[in-house]
């Protein structure tokens, strides 16, 4: 069971984030801490973190949006949900103030993205069909095997509810890529799973993916590797490198560039084999890529990427 405690907001929400590749964005959080509870997730180390099993909802989040869009001048062209919590955590007083939330952004003809591990669900569907060429989608999901997921990712939607959302999406028009992150060496990253996964996406009208591996943060590495070595018992860290991220932005221990490459470089064949192009995250792997992860919609065309793809852009984006 998560505690749901709620607040009212005081001070602005459409600030940009810290994250290097959503400064430019207002993004939003419509709670403090995420019910997924996801074993690797780095809003553990927050110190306005609640805790595990317990969420903050700013339930005024949508009259202070409103408010905020009406005061400015200059509308920004997109907001970002969400760079510390998900928009769509099963819980209903959540839904109800993402929901009431993105209308709002909708209504006032401003571009909303948002990545998700949970289930959009049917008003939300129904609210982005009226709105073509408004909404980006990212989906979180790096495996079809629940029993891996659901012990990382323990109160996330299943396999089977993250690939109905992301279908849901694409028909409905939405711009929807995956993000398939974070990939956990010989787990989640072996040809067989990375080919299955690719295979189901494609299948449903997926033809993007962000692709990179988990860093462990000093803090919280104990639980992670802890749970993952339920799945894998002779997981290993002792190689793994110290990476900072782009920006001086954080930074934990990963696997060590040259092995990053190697493996970035099969996932792109992967990919190529399964008409998704990879496209890696340049903030957690500067010594790796420039390239753009897309975490807030495709970046524009004129700018380089490792993965070398380009998809269609949102209008004004170019
Ligand atoms: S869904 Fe995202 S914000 Fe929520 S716990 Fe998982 S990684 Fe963290």
């Amino acid at each position: 069971m998560t505690d749901v405690l709620r607040e009212n907001r005081r001070s602005p929400v459409l600030t940009p984030s810290s994250l290097p590749c959503l400064q430019r964005l207002p993004t939003i959080n419509v709670t403090r801490g995420c019910s997924f509870g996801c074993v690797y997730c780095y809003i553990q180390g927050y110190p306005n973190y609640p805790g595990d099993d317990k969420i903050v909802v700013y339930q005024n989040t949508a009259d202070f949006v409103k408010r905020e869009l009406k005061r400015k001048r200059t509308k920004p062209s997109h907001i970002y949900f969400s760079s510390s919590s998900d928009a769509f955590q099963s819980c209903a007083e959540v839904l109800d103030v993402s929901f009431e939330t993105m209308r709002i952004i909708l209504a006032n003809g401003v571009k909303l993205s948002f990545l998700t591990k949970g289930v959009v669900g049917d008003r939300f569907i129904q609210l982005f069909e009226k709105y073509p060429g408004q909404v980006c989608a990212q989906v979180g999901i790096t495996s079809l095997n629940d029993e891996i997921l659901t012990a990382l990712e323990p109160k996330a939607a299943s396999v089977a509810a993250r690939i109905a959302s992301a279908k849901r999406l694409i028909d409905a028009g939405v711009q929807t890529t995956a993000r398939i992150d974070p990939l956990i060496p010989n787990l989640t990253d072996t040809t067989e799973s990375f080919s299955r996964l690719l295979s189901e996406l494609h299948r449903i009208g997926v033809r993007s993916a962000a692709a990179s591996f988990l860093f462990l943060r000093p803090a919280f590495a104990r639980k992670t590797i802890d749970a993952i070595a339920t799945l894998l018992p002779n997981f290993d860290t002792n190689r793994w490198q110290r990476q900072q991220f782009k920006n001086d932005c954080g930074g934990g221990i990963m696997l060590d560039a040259a092995e990053r490459e190697r493996r970035f470089d099969r996932f792109r064949m992967l990919g190529k084999e399964h008409g998704i192009a990879i496209r890696v995250c340049g903030c957690k792997n500067p010594d790796h890529t420039s390239g753009e992860c897309g975490i807030a919609g495709p970046p524009p065309a004129n700018r380089k990427s490792h993965g070398g793809f380009q998809m269609p852009l949102f209008p004004d984006r170019s």
